[in-house]
């Protein structure tokens, strides 16, 4: 059964990771799918490969803090495949360090791509779905929203505002029908956990009950769900893809 026969989809940061894996999976459930990146080439790639697979994607390459390009990504999804019926923002940066040694910078930079990048994503849908009376929207937050996590008060704070933004935003979008749902992953297999040392993964491991890193498409399969009529009655709400860490 495909759930997503006849909508469109824009992912934002998917020429890689999880954010790759949620085109994929939404494109293997029938949606049209804009693959977006602030890597343009990479975004092209991850588009062709769809293609050639035979689904029908678009690449758009957009900086999600960029407000114009934010907004131009919206219509381009919308005049490419006639509608936006599933909207997620992913895209996302790490600056990690302690306070003492993490620069305003670092924290502007993780605040402006995560929380504004995901209040402008869902600002720009918004407007559309309104028109046509439904949408799914789905905010990429983070367990470190959650729980906090050492050297990460820039990407916690903002995995923790993207919360607040999508019940808010729930809220005001639910009388046009215009569902908004958040996802906290916990530890996925993908360069930004490349990028961690293996002492600090391993006592990651060590926390979650499942026994295992995640990998991009049980994030993906959540996105699926939450984007399909399965979650009809669905909203406001944070689900949380973590094998069972910090429950
Ligand atoms: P990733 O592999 O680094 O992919 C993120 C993508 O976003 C990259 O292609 C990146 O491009 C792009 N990007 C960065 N800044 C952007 C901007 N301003 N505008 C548009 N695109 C931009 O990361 P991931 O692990 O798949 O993470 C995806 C999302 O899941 C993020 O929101 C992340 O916080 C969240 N998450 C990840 C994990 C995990 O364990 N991996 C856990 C919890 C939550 P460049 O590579 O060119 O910068």
């Amino acid at each position: 059964m495909k759930l997503l026969e006849g909508r469109a989809a824009v992912v934002t940061g998917s020429a890689q990771g999880i954010g790759l894996a949620v085109a994929t999976v939404l494109a293997g459930h029938g949606a049209s799918v804009v693959v977006s990146d602030i890597n343009a080439e990479g975004a092209e790639k991850a588009a062709a490969d769809l293609e050639a697979q035979g689904h029908r994607a678009l690449a758009v390459p957009c900086d999600v803090t960029d407000e114009r390009a934010v907004g131009a990504l919206a219509d381009a999804c919308r005049d490419a495949f006639g509608t936006l019926d599933v909207m997620v923002n992913n895209a996302g940066v790490t600056r990690d360090a302690s306070m003492p040694k993490m620069t305003l910078e670092d924290f502007r930079t993780v605040i402006d791509v995560h929380l504004q990048g995901a209040w402008l994503g869902t600002r720009a849908a918004g407007r559309l779905m309104r028109e046509q009376r439904r949408g799914s929207i789905i905010n990429i937050s983070s367990i470190s929203g959650k729980a906090g996590n050492f050297g990460q008060t820039n990407y916690s704070a903002a995995k923790a505002g993207i919360v607040g933004l999508t019940k808010a935003a729930a809220r005001e979008l639910a009388r046009h029908d215009i569902r908004v749902n958040a996802i906290q992953p916990g530890p996925i297999r993908t360069a930004m956990t490349a990028a961690m040392p293996p002492r600090v993964l391993e006592q990651m491991l060590a926390n979650i009950p499942l026994g295992r890193i995640g990998e991009p498409e049980d994030v993906a399969n959540a996105v699926l769900f939450l984007a399909s009529d399965l979650a009809a009655f669905i909203t406001g709400t944070v689900i949380e893809v973590a094998g069972g860490r910090h429950m």
